[in-house]
């Protein structure tokens, strides 16, 4: 979210909100130091992990939706790939191990309204070893009659879902891209704006 910054991080100053020269939008900028400090979009990746027909969700232990159910998935750190990131929040909020090559590309969902930018990536798990980390009360395997559908937490987990189930019938499973913004009624809409050809898996 963009939220304005109160002190300057290099001379903890105060900040000033105004559009630079040149530019065409109000930034947060230290006169002092005379640097514009811009906020851009945020980044989530995550895993849809598979295990023979079930699939790994966590139950989530920390707000925003506490107690719901969620693929593992988190913020991108400086210095990692998206993979890499997906990889280390699989490791951390499900205690599983996730190996490069075992992964795919599969949903990417931009989030305007609320500058985000999810990316998951389709992965085989090769044991049933996991374990919840710290942000997870539990983690399970979930066939697909036992989705809890109604008790997932996000709505980039449950698109993310759905297309895998209706894909796994013809075992090919395409890149998806969708747009997810918000209406004057606060109803978000899920739209597809492309998708690969289709790939096998
Ligand atoms: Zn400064």
């Amino acid at each position: 979210m963009m939220r304005p910054m109160k002190y300057c991080q290099h001379c903890a100053g105060p900040i000033t909100r105004q559009i630079p020269p040149g530019d065409d939008k109000p930034r947060d900028c230290c006169l002092q130091c005379d640097v514009v400090f811009y906020q851009n979009p945020n980044n989530i990746v995550g895993t849809l992990p598979v295990y023979e027909d079930r699939v790994l969700l966590c139950r989530r232990a920390i707000e925003p939706r506490l107690g719901k159910w969620t693929l593992p998935a988190g913020f991108m750190e400086n210095g990692e790939s998206t993979l890499e990131g997906a990889i280390r929040e699989t490791a951390e909020e499900a205690g599983a191990t996730v190996l490069a090559p075992d992964c795919q590309l599969y949903t990417l969902f931009n989030l305007p309204t609320i500058n985000q930018v999810y990316l998951f990536f389709l992965t085989q798990l090769r044991s049933t070893d996991f374990n919840p980390g710290p942000e997870s009360l539990e983690v399970a395997l979930f066939r697909e009659e036992d989705i809890p559908w109604d008790e997932i937490a996000f709505t980039v987990v449950r698109v993310s879902l759905e297309q895998y189930f209706r894909d796994r019938k013809q075992f090919l499973f395409p890149v998806r891209m969708f747009d997810l913004r918000y209406d004057e009624q606060r109803t978000l809409g899920v739209t597809l704006i492309s998708h690969s050809h289709q790939k096998e898996w």
